[in-house]
C-alpha cells in the first residue's frame, strides 16, 4: 500500500471509530430515546418568501421600566434584525434554502457547515417567540390548567418563579432558559447556549416544546441592569404574558 493510501484509509477508518463512539457516547447519555426523531424526511410544506423581522406588538417604551425603549429598539430592530438578514443570506444554496423557520429548528446539526444556519434560526426564532411572550400592562399570574399544572410540577407558582430564576442565572455567557412540554406532556424548566433552543432535535440535550422563554443574552438588559442579570430576572415576571403562556400549553394538551 501507497502511504498515501494508507493514510487516507487510517483518516477514514478515524473518523469512522469517532463516529461509532459519539453515536455509543449518545446512547449511554440517555439520547437513544430521541435519536429517531432526529433525522426528519424533508418538510413538504416550502418557503417562497425571504424571512423578515416580525413587528413587536407593543410600543418599543411600552414595558418600562422593566425593559427600557433604547434595550427594546436595539434588541428588535438591530440585533433580532440581524438574525434575520444573516438567516437569509445563510441559507443560500443550502437544503434548508425553502424551508419554513421550524423546519430548520427541528434538522438543524451541530456540524461546522450547520453553524451560520443554526445560530441564525434559533436567534430569529427564539426572538420572535420571546417577542409574543412578554407584554405590558403590569404583572399578572398564570390560570387554568396552566396554574395548576405549575403548582402540581414545582409546588407553587412562587417556587416555579425561583427555579426559573436559578436556571436564567445559571446560564453562563449567552443563551436562554425555558419552560417547556415534554413528550410526557409535564413541565420542565431547562436552558440552552448562544441561540440553541429544545426544539433542536439534533443538538438540545433536552428536547420540548417551550411555552416560555428568557433571554438571558447581555444585550437583552446590559443598557439598564448592567451586571445585575438577577434584576432583570426579577423584572421579567412583571411583563410576562400569561393569556399567550397558556395557550400555548393548551394547544400542546388538549
Ligand atoms: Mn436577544
Amino acid at each position: 500500500m501507497e502511504k498515501r493510501t494508507f493514510l487516507k484509509t487510517g483518516l477514514f477508518l478515524g473518523i469512522a471509530a469517532a463516529s461509532t463512539s459519539f453515536l455509543e457516547a449518545c446512547k449511554s447519555a440517555g439520547k437513544a430515546a430521541t435519536s429517531s426523531n432526529t433525522v426528519l424526511p424533508p418538510p413538504k410544506n416550502r418557503r417562497t418568501e425571504p424571512f423578515t423581522l416580525p413587528a413587536l406588538g407593543f410600543e418599543t417604551a411600552a414595558l418600562e421600566p422593566n425593559i427600557d425603549k433604547m434595550t427594546m429598539e436595539i434588541h428588535h430592530g438591530k440585533h433580532h434584525n440581524a438574525y434575520v438578514t444573516n438567516l437569509n443570506d445563510a441559507v443560500k444554496g443550502t437544503v434548508y434554502a425553502d424551508y419554513e423557520l421550524e423546519d430548520i429548528i427541528k434538522r438543524i446539526t451541530g456540524s461546522d457547515e450547520d453553524k451560520k444556519i443554526r445560530n441564525n434560526a434559533g436567534g430569529h426564532w427564539n426572538h420572535t417567540f420571546f417577542w409574543q411572550t412578554i407584554a405590558p400592562g403590569g404583572p399578572k399570574a398564570p390560570a387554568g390548567d396552566l396554574a395548576a399544572a405549575i403548582n402540581t410540577v414545582f409546588g407553587s407558582e412562587d417556587k416555579f418563579r425561583e427555579q426559573f430564576s436559578n436556571a436564567a442565572k445559571s446560564v453562563f455567557g449567552s443563551g436562554w432558559a425555558w419552560l417547556c412540554v415534554g413528550k410526557d406532556k409535564k413541565l420542565f424548566i431547562c436552558t440552552s447556549p448562544n441561540q440553541d433552543n429544545p426544539l433542536m432535535l439534533n443538538i438540545s440535550k433536552q428536547l420540548g416544546t417551550p411555552i416560555l422563554g428568557l433571554d438571558v443574552w447581555e444585550h437583552a438588559y446590559y443598557l439598564k441592569y448592567q451586571n445585575k442579570r438577577p434584576d432583570y430576572i426579577t423584572a421579567f415576571y412583571n411583563i410576562i404574558n400569561w393569556k399567550v403562556v397558556a395557550e400555548r400549553y393548551d394547544k400542546l394538551m388538549f
